[in-house]
């Protein structure tokens, strides 16, 4: 099988199995028990934080470990949101982040917290215009994403961190995408908050991270133990934990290679695309995009159809966010960028990654292209 779709998530490293398996042996003990056992799952833990931390320039004790991005998002934004005083509850987010942070904003909105949802232009970037006009006193906090799922735009974060500081706001950064691609350093991004995912760095499913900066205040979601400084009580999983870890150790050392090969490969197949099936046009084609991500629209063309046929043919791809291609709705991150919804629902996704060959790129490209070729000709 070729597999193309990264962004949904990712094989689980060799290593990192190692390390999990480790961790279910020698780690089984609860990590708050005082005996020996307890202790050697504690040290893992702590291992992990410290991997997790150095990935993005954080210290250990600004993570949180969670059990995704799903839940690092949704603590990020409900947990400011919610120890907000009563003359600063505005959130201010965009129409184009994932539904792990619009689900809670709308959240927040049916539950009497005014949110902003700031528009993007034709490439999926934030409007800067919009943002500025969103600053007031009154806002608790900024969510923008640093890297969108479906097409790879990166946001202007450094600039949502400028002027969210003029109105004295913590800035979340949904950083599930980006980690692992792209060099992250919190420092120098300068936002408060940020969430990362495990299964999307080639860590398993069921773990992820928030960073909170040191002094940010947050309401808990959950009540219960210590764990996590209470922030995120309940059981350490510490196979999970120890896997993300190794998952974010293995990411720095390889993020560069894996970045400069996988954007390369990710060009030669949109210009080979480009070339041979007419009309293909890159949403989101801007210079600020992730390295492996190639969402193109196939002009005439049903995009469920393009990758359910790809499938049949042994390639992975997807026809917008995994989770909304649940519910067969036209990406809301596309009709966001202007487009309307045929065009929207022409569109495909391939995001490639670490395990990709310049062979998979050939028979790729030919694969797509015979698909495409039976759906024109299938058309009346
Ligand atoms: N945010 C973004 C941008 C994502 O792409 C995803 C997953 O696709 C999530 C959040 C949710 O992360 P998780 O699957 O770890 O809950």
């Amino acid at each position: 099988m070729i597999y193309a779709d990264y962004n949904a998530t990712t094989p689980v490293d060799p290593e990192v199995r190692a390390a999990m398996a480790y961790a279910l042996e020698a780690g089984f003990g609860n990590a708050s028990s005082l005996h020996s056992a307890g202790q050697e799952a504690r040290r893992l833990v702590e291992r992990a934080r410290a991997q997790a931390a150095a990935l993005i320039g954080a210290q250990p004790d600004e993570i949180l470990f969670t059990s995704g991005g799903t839940e690092a998002d949704n603590l990020a934004v409900l947990g400011v949101a919610e120890n907000a005083r009563p003359d600063k509850r505005v959130v201010v987010t965009t129409t184009v982040e994932h539904q792990a942070v619009l689900a809670p904003c709308k959240h927040l909105q049916a539950t009497g917290h005014p949110v902003t949802f700031l528009p993007v232009d034709s490439h999926g970037r934030v409007s800067l215009t919009a943002l500025a006009d969103a600053a007031k006193p009154e806002v608790a906090l900024f969510s923008v994403m640093l890297a969108n799922n479906e097409t790879g735009t990166l946001e202007p974060v450094a600039d949502v961190v400028t002027v969210a500081s003029g109105c004295g706001a913590p800035v979340h950064t949904d950083a599930v995408q980006a980690a692992g691609k792209l060099p992250i350093d919190v420092k120098s991004l300068g936002v408060s908050l940020l969430s990362f995912s495990s299964h999307k760095l080639h860590g398993p499913k069921g773990a992820g991270a928030l960073f909170v900066r040191r002094g940010v205040e947050l309401a808990p979601r959950l009540h219960g133990g210590r764990q996590e400084r209470g922030l995120r009580p309940g059981t350490e999983n510490v196979p999970a934990i120890v896997g993300f870890g190794k998952a974010c150790e293995l990411a720095g050392q390889r993020l560069a290679d894996d970045a400069r090969r996988v954007a390369a490969l990710r060009d030669r197949f949109e210009a080979q695309i480009r070339s041979r099936i007419p009309g293909t046009r890159v949403n989101g084609a801007c210079d600020a995009r992730l390295p492996n991500t190639s969402n193109l629209a196939f002009t005439g063309l049903d995009g469920e159809a393009v990758t359910i046929n790809l499938d049949m043919l042994g390639m992975a791809a997807s026809n917008g966010a995994a989770c909304s291609a649940i519910d067969h709705a036209p990406s809301h991150v596309l009709l966001a960028m202007g487009q309307d919804v045929s065009d929207a629902r022409s569109s495909v996704r391939f995001s490639f990654g670490r395990d990709n060959t310049d062979e998979d790129i050939e028979h790729a490209v030919e694969l797509v292209v015979q698909v495409a070729n039976l759906l024109r000709g299938a058309r009346p």
